[in-house]
């Protein structure tokens, strides 16, 4: 049985594909490091690099 690719991650604010994560099932996710699945960074796996650059940048303004 072929199981289909899942779909990209994306960036939530921008809706770009994110780099460095893996694309896998849930169930294969388990198995894996953890730094397969975010980038290590705040809001790694989240946003992309300059929608997080723009979100530290505007939480430190605060
Ligand atoms: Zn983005």
């Amino acid at each position: 049985m072929k199981r289909s690719n899942p779909k990209k991650r994306i960036c939530k604010s921008c809706g770009k594909a994110l780099k460095g994560i893996k694309r896998m099932n849930a169930f294969s996710l388990r198995k894996i490091n953890k730094s397969f699945k975010r980038v290590n960074r705040k809001y790694g796996g989240e946003l992309c690099t300059t929608c997080s650059r723009e979100k530290i940048i505007e939480t430190v303004r605060k």
